[in-house]
């Protein structure tokens, strides 16, 4: 806890919401600590892209800069400037890159400083930059297996040769993104560790970055000079087949509209499934629109096997209760029928994920991952902030 320990309401205020979320910055701070231990001597960044994964970006950068985040990463220029408005110190660095030079007046206005992707990147740096006391400051990526944004080996090469006799842009940050981190017993880890230390050869004078989240675990010389996390500090798992060791930050839960009893042989939801005994139901207040995808349908549906694949769960009263039939734009229903007869009632919550239902067995269910579903979660929520230096 910090001493300036706080509670901040946002969103739709609860009794009119179908929704709830719990954000947890003392969990948030904690999985910082957690990350920036694992990154032993590197500086650890924080990645708050797209609203901080979606938990909002304000409380999230303000809890991360009181535990002493200094470098933050966005992916684009909007977001900087949103970011820019929360913390007025801090490094901003924008991930997509320049935007061409009708951007470059923001990245002035607000100091942030561009991720240089590509040459024509590059070019309109050197001519729309700013100064601060350096020249036209900037992180350089370099490609190294990703194949999606980067500059080439052989450019970076290039650029290192040009830039120290014209010194028309300074390089802060020569950063790589690994592919494949998640599986640490993949080939390419190794592989492109190997080629980013040759890039960093080209780059002396700044601070090189390789390492997500999933790159942290990998340990060793992986971390670098500067790490960043994004997933991990969010409560996601970064690595996959091993115990997820961070915290949940967000608990996710939808407002129980009605219980009704359902007959076997009745059907259920869109589509007409057939449930096969009689079924305690809990109608919920969210639904897809409120990224509870429905891929995370429940058994009985066409999108499934119903002896082998039941969907998501989610957790009431102690208990995992299955999802039942199809999700819908915004409602969902589950089985409650084993908590037994007046067990749930109207008003009542059940939890999507979160504390007792870990997002990534849900994310699972849905054939995705996290961060699709932190991102997705939209604006129809109650969101109680608790904890932090909010
Ligand atoms: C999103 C992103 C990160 C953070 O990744 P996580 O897997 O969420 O830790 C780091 N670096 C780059 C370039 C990214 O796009």
């Amino acid at each position: 806890m910090t001493d300036t320990a706080a509670s901040i309401i946002t969103g739709v205020s609860a009794p009119l919401a179908g929704g709830r979320l719990v954000i947890d910055l003392d969990a948030l701070a904690e999985n910082y600590r957690a990350l920036k231990l694992l990154s032993g001597s590197a500086e650890t960044a924080a990645v708050v892209k797209a609203d901080a994964y979606g938990l909002g970006i304000a409380p999230v950068a303000r809890t991360l800069w009181a535990e002493g985040a200094r470098r933050f990463f966005v992916a684009l220029p909007d977001e900087g400037a949103a970011l820019r408005d929360v913390l007025p110190e801090a490094d901003i660095f924008v991930l997509n890159g320049l935007f061409g030079e009708e951007a470059a007046g923001i990245y002035r206005e607000k100091r942030l400083y561009p991720v240089l992707n590509s040459q024509s990147d590059i070019s309109t740096w050197e001519a729309h930059g700013y100064d601060t006391d350096r020249p036209r400051p900037c992180a350089l990526h370099v490609d190294t297996g990703m194949n999606r944004l980067g500059l080439t080996f052989e450019r970076a090469q290039a650029l290192a040769r040009e830039n120290a006799l014209t010194g028309a842009i300074t390089p802060l940050v020569v950063m790589s993104h690994l592919a494949a981190a998640d599986d640490p017993a993949h080939p390419l880890n190794a592989k492109q560790f190997e080629s980013f230390q040759r890039v960093r050869a080209l780059f002396q004078e700044c601070d090189s970055s390789l390492c997500n989240s999933a790159g942290i675990f990998l340990g060793g010389d992986f971390p670098g000079e500067l790490t960043r996390p994004g997933i991990a500090l969010y409560g996601g798992a970064a690595v996959n087949g091993v115990k997820n060791p961070m915290r949940p930050v967000v608990t996710a839960e939808s407002r129980i509209a009605q219980v009704r009893v359902i007959k076997a042989g009745d059907t259920v939801s869109y589509g007409g499934a057939t449930v096969a005994r009689d079924t305690i139901v809990a109608v919920c207040s969210t639904g897809y629109a409120d990224g509870y995808h429905r891929s995370a349908s429940g058994a009985l549906v066409p999108l499934r096997d119903a002896s082998t694949t039941p969907g998501a769960y989610g957790f009431i009263h102690g208990r995992k209760v299955p999802l039942l039939g199809r999700v819908t734009m915004d409602l969902t229903l589950f089985d409650v029928t084993e908590l037994g007869p007046d067990a749930v009632h109207v008003g009542e919550y059940v939890e999507l994920f979160g504390a007792n239902m870990p997002i990534d067995d849900v994310a699972k269910a849905a054939g995705t991952i996290a961060y699709e579903l932190l991102t997705s979660l939209g604006h129809r929520y109650h969101r109680h902030y608790v904890g932090g230096a909010v």
